[in-house]
């Protein structure tokens, strides 16, 4: 059988350049070249929604992936066309009928809620002081939005929550990253098993991707629930370095430091941010990818 390999990547601040940092200029232009080799397989793992993947792809030029795992996880959508090689009008790929929703993933978590809906979940932790509600567009079937104000005590209030959702019978996993920009807290709510690791695992069962096939990149909080698991992870330059120091540890302490790499810049010129740093990470653990980086432009 021939080589494939699967390429997961978190969107904001990890391949789009949408943070502080600067980007190297030929960072996505070298994206680019290494999946559209044939052995590539992309998936974009994003705590966006399938529209709003999409738009991102539009606004940036991305290319098209094979699969969009969105909603931090909690749903997987796959081409409804069969190979993204043949040729569809243009811009077709960025419409949502375009994309046919896993079913069998939306099965596999439901069990987790116990039958609850979000709005059952909201009504539950209304009580919880220092959570509010995200924009409705932004709340979906299996994820419950909320902003915390970032001097909150997080922890404390995560425990609270657990404590309430488990007494209704709910296994959640909370899911907490920080919007730099806008200096605010963001708190998902999700199936214990629809965090983006899950649904990656589950996506490599699929497809028949093994661990050594399978590389993820990604930069903050919500990331870290696989930059810390034995899947090959790579933490991206333009991460912060409290994310860097608690993927670091957490990778140590659950055995998985050979599974985590973090970008350090200077691979072909590049500073290792967003997608140089996905590059870097790739050719870490895939070496025969730099063959296909250093080909002539076809
Ligand atoms: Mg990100």
């Amino acid at each position: 059988m021939s080589e494939r390999y699967l390429l997961c990547t978190d969107l904001d601040r990890t391949l789009l350049p949408n943070g502080l940092q600067p980007e190297s200029a030929c960072a996505r232009p070298l994206f680019r070249k290494l999946v559209s080799h044939p052995e590539v397989h992309l998936a974009y793992v994003s705590g966006r929604s399938l529209e709003l993947v999409l738009q991102a792809i539009a606004k940036w030029d991305l290319p098209r992936p094979d699969f969009i795992l969105g909603d931090v996880g909690s749903s997987i959508y796959e081409q409804a066309g069969q190979h993204r090689e043949i040729a569809n009008p243009a811009g077709s790929e960025t419409r949502p009928d375009q994309w046919r929703r896993l079913e069998q993933w939306d099965r596999e978590i439901a069990s987790d809620w116990n039958g609850s809906s979000v709005i059952d979940i909201v009504t539950l932790l209304a009580p919880v002081d220092g959570l509010v509600l995200q924009e409705k567009h932004k709340q979906t079937r299996f994820k419950v939005s909320y902003y915390v104000a970032p001097q909150v005590d997080d922890k404390a209030m995560r425990q609270q929550m657990q404590t309430i959702l488990a007494n209704a019978g709910i296994r959640a996993s909370l899911i907490w990253s920080i919007d730099e920009a806008e200096q605010l807290g963001l708190l998902d709510v999700l199936p214990a098993s629809a965090t983006k690791r899950h649904a990656i695992e589950f996506l490599m069962r699929q497809q028949h991707f093994n661990p050594g096939e399978t590389v993820f990149a990604g930069d903050s909080g919500n990331d870290l629930p696989v930059l810390v698991s034995p899947v090959q992870s790579v933490l991206v330059a333009n991460a912060t370095v409290e994310v860097q120091n608690q993927a670091v540890q957490e990778a140590e302490a659950s055995g998985q430091a050979a599974a985590l790499y973090v970008a350090r810049g200077n691979y072909l010129g590049m500073n290792g941010n967003y997608s140089a740093g996905i590059l870097e990470g790739f050719v870490h653990y895939i070496p025969q990818a730099e063959n296909w980086l250093q080909e002539a432009s076809p």
